[in-house]
């Protein structure tokens, strides 16, 4: 395949039970962690990524790279570059590597972008997660699990979203992508028996945190200085979910085969941004410049997840304090991250992303 970046592996034997999992977004933020767990518990890796400059694409490598450093012999981890979309490379993903369990966390990420730019949104994620459960029906796949997302309950009165509302009144591009990818997912569990999970992921934060995000905005820019935006009084809150619990809920997920089901993945309790700015500057040691700005129409003042589910269904509960985890994180920014040394472009650094020069 003309698409391989790179083939590697530990040279251990499969075991008997071990499953061949393909990693979809696996050079990104949640991907690139999924990817490392299961290697590390002994499954076999096949990982996909466009490698697309939402962001930084060196940061990108470099969770790739931290992979192939921990798995650099030949056969367990495969990594490929390419479009989910292409149907010419993916059939030959699913002919050669005839990974019998998916875990689709490659999509377009982002709320405010996709007002900007829908099309994408369709394209990697409507397109794109037909066309993996297109290819899963046909090889046989055992198991599909997805991201989906907590912005579908955007158009929701309540504050404490459980996956039994209707929700019907996505408000962005990114949000109707999911929930569209949420509603395929059912016809294709209907037409073709494919065993499919949504997750519907709440703000993930944690050690290779997307730099789009608050969490990592927060860190960076209080770390160097720069003054960070407050919107509202600080009271608001939100529900934010540490790394190792989210891909604790998809290996659960992944382990669990359901005929159909979306669950509801987060920490199950909410953080005030006043809380969240407090922790923040504990951590770093450093005072955060804030500039208070007025609420911004449509906020909510509160959103959490109701867990339950996922937890009767799953087992799933989250393990990682709020504070604990702004700590790892903070660490994990001081040390691996800035390590790295990683160069932003200049068309990141003017979108906030990354770090300044
Ligand atoms: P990410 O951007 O770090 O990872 C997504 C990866 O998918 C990227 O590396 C990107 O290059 C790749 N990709 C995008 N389109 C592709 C395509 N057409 N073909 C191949 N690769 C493609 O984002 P993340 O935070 O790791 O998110 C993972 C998943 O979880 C996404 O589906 C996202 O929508 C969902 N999600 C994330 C959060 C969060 O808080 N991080 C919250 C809700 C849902």
């Amino acid at each position: 395949l003309d698409h391989m970046v790179d083939e590697v592996t530990t040279g251990v034997e499969p075991h008997v039970g071990y499953k061949k999992v393909l990693v979809t977004g696996g050079a990104g933020f949640i991907g690139s962690h999924v990817a490392e767990f299961l290697l590390e518990r002994g499954d076999d890796v096949v990982t996909v990524d466009e490698m697309n400059d939402y962001y930084d694409v060196r940061i990108k490598e470099n969770n790739l790279q931290q992979l192939r450093a921990k798995y650099p012999e030949e056969g367990r981890l495969k990594i490929f570059k390419a479009d989910i979309c292409d149907e010419d490379v993916m059939s030959k993903i699913f002919e050669e590597e005839g990974p019998t369990w998916v875990c689709h966390m490659a999509a377009r990420a982002g709320v405010r972008p996709s007002i900007q730019d829908p099309y994408v949104y369709i394209h990697s994620n409507i397109k794109g997660t037909t066309h993996l459960m297109e290819l899963s029906a046909k090889h046989g796949v055992k198991n599909f699990v997805f991201a989906s997302s907590s912005s579908v309950y955007g158009g929701s009165k309540s504050t404490f979203f459980s996956e039994d509302e209707v929700v019907d009144n996505p408000v962005s591009p990114y949000a109707a992508s999911k929930k569209a990818c949420e509603l395929l997912a059912y016809t294709y569990h209907h037409l073709y028996n494919l065993n499919i999970s949504g997750l519907r992921f709440f703000t993930v934060y944690g050690p290779r945190g997307r730099p789009d995000m608050a969490p990592f905005k927060f860190i960076d820019r209080v770390s160097r200085g720069v003054e960070i935006q407050q919107f509202g009084d600080g009271s608001s809150s939100r529900d934010y979910t540490f790394i190792s619990d989210i891909v604790d809920g998809i290996v659960r997920a992944l382990d669990r085969p359901h005929p159909y089901e979306v669950f509801n993945l987060g920490k199950g309790s909410g953080t005030s941004l006043k809380e969240f700015i407090d922790l923040v500057q504990k951590h770093t040691e450093k005072d955060a410049v804030i500039k208070v700005m007025p609420d911004q129409p449509g906020d909510v003042p509160y959103t959490c997840a109701d867990v339950s589910k996922a937890h009767a269904m799953l087992g799933y509960k989250s393990k990682v304090a709020f504070e604990e985890g702004i700590r790892r994180t903070v660490k994990w920014y001081n040390g691996a991250y800035n390590a790295k040394e990683l160069e932003v472009c200049p068309e990141l650094q003017a979108n906030g992303m990354g770090r300044a020069p």
